[in-house]
């Protein structure tokens, strides 16, 4: 039951029809689990408190750094200048915003091993990570669960989201794996190596596709699955162009077609191994790396970037990262797994 209270905060959400005082009812008693709060994870945890849902629990491995403060809205120069956990500064800006949401900041690096008790319990997962080894992780925990989850990302002026129904719609392995096929102009989109450290992002691009994905979540959670948009939606806030395109499932897809969920089960993880006594080692090994190529990317954004035609050397505080063709990489002057990880998604990419 609503107390008056309530029924004044939320008045504008319980006018508007489709919602209406047992959707806003259903919201407050529902939850969901938010990976990473960066700059999708800040406004669609804003946007989802002050609906009120229920209850959100944040998992986040980073600080607050002062390049997150133009698009992370929850963040102010306080938290850049204590190097806060985002899970901490999120969650007591939160709290703030609305006291009738039970919040839950876990500083925590998700992982093969931890998935299910931090995702475990949830009937919706929301992605507001910067990684592909993150997402396709959220993606094999989700589809093995049976649990939706929605896909988000962005990087420059563009963005991209997509909710995924397991059992119903397309995951994200029937958009990235599938060969030249059915998907493959959806999976064209989605811009693997680029990341926001390499390519730079716009806020706006952030906060509309944060806004998408926070209806999405706002639909699923309070019992309207028919309103879901079912098509992957994408925006670019430079040239205006937003596109929405069926997606469709892949028969042979390796997560939600033959259950392979080798991401969850930890096989395509990168491994990462302590080397010496301040440096820890990343072996990625799906994939060959362009050094040349990377160089190039890097040279705007990292200092020192050379490389002599086996390595590519750079250095990003904390760190002097030494790159390798076979993707591996070597994280000098950090012997924390979750910082080198987190390197090696912002400037390597995955
Ligand atoms: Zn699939």
């Amino acid at each position: 039951m609503m107390d008056p209270v309530q029924y004044e905060r939320y008045s504008r959400q319980i006018l508007f029809a489709p919602l209406g005082e047992e959707g806003q009812k259903r919201l407050l008693e529902s939850r969901a689990v938010l990976v990473g709060c960066g700059a999708l994870g800040t406004v669609l945890a804003g946007l989802l408190v002050r609906a009120g849902v229920g209850r959100l629990r944040l998992v986040d491995r980073d600080f607050v750094e002062f390049s997150n403060l133009q698009r992370q809205t929850l963040y102010e120069e306080a938290d850049a200048r204590d190097s806060l956990p985002k899970a901490v500064a999120a969650e007591r800006r939160l709290r703030a915003a609305n006291a009738g949401v039970e919040i839950e900041g876990l500083v925590a690096d998700l992982t093969p091993e931890n998935a299910a008790e931090l995702l475990g319990g949830f009937p919706v997962i929301l992605d507001g990570s910067d990684n592909f080894e993150t997402r396709m992780l959220v993606n094999d925990y989700a589809v093995s669960a049976g649990v939706p989850w929605i896909y988000a990302a962005a990087v420059g002026s563009y963005g991209v989201t997509f909710t995924v129904r397991p059992g119903q719609t397309a995951c994200l392995a029937c958009l990235v794996e599938s060969p030249e096929g059915g998907n493959g102009a959806a999976s064209g989109c989605l811009a693997r190596e680029e990341t926001c450290d390499t390519a730079g992002v716009l806020n706006a691009a952030a906060g509309v596709v944060g806004a998408l994905e926070a209806a999405e979540a706002m639909k699923l959670l309070s019992g309207h699955p028919e309103a879901l948009s079912g098509r992957l939606i994408s925006c670019d806030v430079w040239t205006s162009r937003f596109q929405s395109v069926q997606v469709a499932r892949e028969p042979g897809c390796r997560a939600c077609g033959r259950r392979d969920f080798r991401w969850l089960e930890g096989e395509a993880q990168p491994q990462v191994t302590m080397c010496g006594r301040d440096s820890v080692q990343i072996h990625e090994r799906r994939r060959r790396l362009d050094l040349e190529e990377l160089a190039q990317r890097l040279s705007a954004v990292a200092g020192g970037v050379r490389t002599n035609g086996f390595l590519l050397r750079f250095t990003v505080p904390p760190c002097e990262v030494t790159v390798f063709p076979d993707g591996r990489a070597v994280f000098k002057g950090t012997r924390d797994a979750a910082v080198a990880r987190s390197l090696y998604a912002r400037y390597i990419g995955a």
